[in-house]
């Protein structure tokens, strides 16, 4: 019998009403470590149902003291990040130091909630007319979802609910449903925190899960990250239920390389934007761009680098690079590979095949590397989401930016380049949402808002920041007038400011 992982309601840990589960496997050792419940429809309902008697004290309670509840929440998670990055790696698969990386940037979001009174303060206009003041208030929404993707099971929740839940919204949280323990972890702490019963709830599950909140007519709006024919259905059925939503959706990030670039430095930023995480990651880099001339030595460099990189388990030390998430991930990303051999591009690294002492039945992929990728072909359009790097030859610096900006996706991009001229004119050109100049993750600060454009995110406000601010509250607008501002007579006329 497997270890359960259930659904966190109500502040209590709970099974649920179904008998459906799913394995969560270690990608390193390739075993089943335990299966996670999958909700249905009553589980949904009850789970809105603890959200909803949660908001009305919850959206009452003063800014400063759901402040204060993120403070402690923010030391809590500090002094236990070892032991949540342990629980990222052991079901993602990805290096503790990496996993550590995502808790510090989902943290700094918790940070970022900390401002919330000042975040909240809304505008006031003296004498709009005689005798009259304006203002405007931020409230809370009621019972908002977010609905989050693998390969951040730590940071990308905490992209939505320290502000969601600091703008006086009560939330629940749908994660992945193959790392889903990060999110119970969270819900622990945020309890030990002082948090109250209800305001933060995990429910696991699938597809039934995700359109059970999507249609409840309790759930005011839904944060999405994950695919892109997922962010769109999220977009379409969340809208048509009168949601306000936000997803975000799959990546293809290029990197331009100019000929004058460091190539050192661009070969050191390379390794780590493509293969980090093994590449799974939204903001990897999937494809560089080699302007004129550098080509040759670029691919011959990286070719070098390729053959140290570390690839092993998560929990060791010396890995660089863990295993892909399942099996299923791995022989599609593995596809993709044999896709592009098929499809004509040279592959110079081949990373299939790797076999890691102690871990043989991981689902480690090594490093690939592919060069003469055109953009007709399958692996420059599609995001594999694997450590798969194509190398696409250009002529010029107009010939990468309309490249760029005719591909489907627009997450992130980076320009690698000593010349200013050139990179404030990508900057300015560029039809992507998070651009890097020398810097090849262009992730925003939590003080700042996450997004891209195109088919990388459906609908219209970025995550986190002041974006995600007024994303998780809505405006009110007062005008106030009293008795000794107020004329004889009725006014039939539209009332204009006298
Ligand atoms: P996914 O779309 O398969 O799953 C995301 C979430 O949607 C999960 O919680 C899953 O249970 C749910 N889901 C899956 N299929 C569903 C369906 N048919 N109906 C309703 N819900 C469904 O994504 P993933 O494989 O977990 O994550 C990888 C993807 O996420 C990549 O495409 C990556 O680019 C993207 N991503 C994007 C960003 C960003 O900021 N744009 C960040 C991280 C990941």
């Amino acid at each position: 019998m497997n270890r359960i992982i259930s659904h966190y309601i109500n502040g209590q840990h709970s099974a649920g009403s179904g008998t459906r589960s799913s394995p969560v496997f270690n990608p390193a050792s390739g075993k089943i470590q335990a299966d996670v419940v999958l909700a249905e429809q009553a589980d949904v309902n009850a789970v809105v149902a603890a959200a909803k008697a949660a908001f009305p004290a919850w959206s009452d309670t003063a800014p400063l003291r759901r402040a204060r509840i993120m403070f402690k929440f923010k030391m809590l998670l500090e002094a236990r990040q070892d032991e949540l990055a342990a629980l990222i790696s052991s079901e993602h698969g990805k290096v503790h130091a990496d996993a550590l990386g995502e808790v510090t940037r989902g943290l700094e979001v918790v940070e970022f909630a900390c401002g919330i009174p000042q975040l909240l303060k809304g505008e006031y206009t003296e004498q709009v007319g005689r005798g009259i003041d304006a203002w405007t208030m931020r409230q809370s929404l009621g019972v908002v979802a977010g609905i989050t993707p693998f390969n951040f099971p730590a940071m990308v929740p905490m992209w939505m609910f320290p502000v969601a839940i600091a703008c006086g919204n009560t939330f629940i949280l749908k994660p992945s449903e193959r790392d889903p323990s990060a999110a119970l972890f969270i819900a622990e702490l945020l309890q030990e925190a002082g948090l109250p019963d209800g305001v933060f709830n995990v429910l696991q599950g699938d597809k039934l899960a995700v359109d059970g909140l999507l249609t409840h007519p309790d759930v005011q709006a839904v944060s999405f990250v994950g695919s892109t024919p997922i962010a769109q259905y999220i977009y379409e059925t969340g809208a048509r239920h009168g949601k306000r939503v936000q997803a975000l959706g799959g990546a293809k990030n290029h990197m331009v390389v100019m000929p004058d670039a460091d190539l050192e430095q661009t070969v050191d930023a390379l390794m780590g934007a493509a293969y980090g995480s093994a590449g799974e990651r939204c903001m990897a880099i999937s494809i560089a761009v080699a302007v004129g001339d550098v080509a040759d030595k670029l691919v011959a460099k990286l070719a070098e680098r390729l053959k140290t990189l570390k690839v092993g388990p998560g929990d060791d030390p010396k890995s660089e690079m863990g295993p892909l998430v399942t099996r299923t991930h791995f022989d599609k990303v593995s596809g993709y590979v044999a896709r592009g051999v098929e499809e004509g591009a040279s592959l110079v690294v081949d990373g299939r095949g790797l076999s890691v002492p102690g871990c043989e039945d991981g689902f480690f992929l090594g490093g690939c590397l592919f060069d003469n990728v055109t953009t007709d072909m399958t692996i420059y359009q599609e995001e594999i989401f694997g450590p798969v790097l194509g190398i696409v030859r250009v002529d010029s610096f107009a010939a990468a930016v309309e490249m760029i900006n005719a591909h489907a996706f627009g997450n992130g991009t980076a320009i690698f380049t000593r010349d200013g001229d050139a990179a404030r004119e990508f900057t300015h050109r560029i039809q992507v949402g998070m651009v890097g100049v020398n810097v090849p993750l262009p992730v925003p600060m939590a003080f700042h808002s996450f997004g891209g454009w195109k088919a990388s995110l459906f609908g219209d406000h970025h995550m986190h920041g002041p974006e995600g601010v007024r994303f998780y509250t809505r405006m009110k607008a007062v005008t106030t007038r009293w008795p000794t501002g107020i004329r004889a007579g009725a006014e039939f006329a539209m009332p204009t400011m006298k």
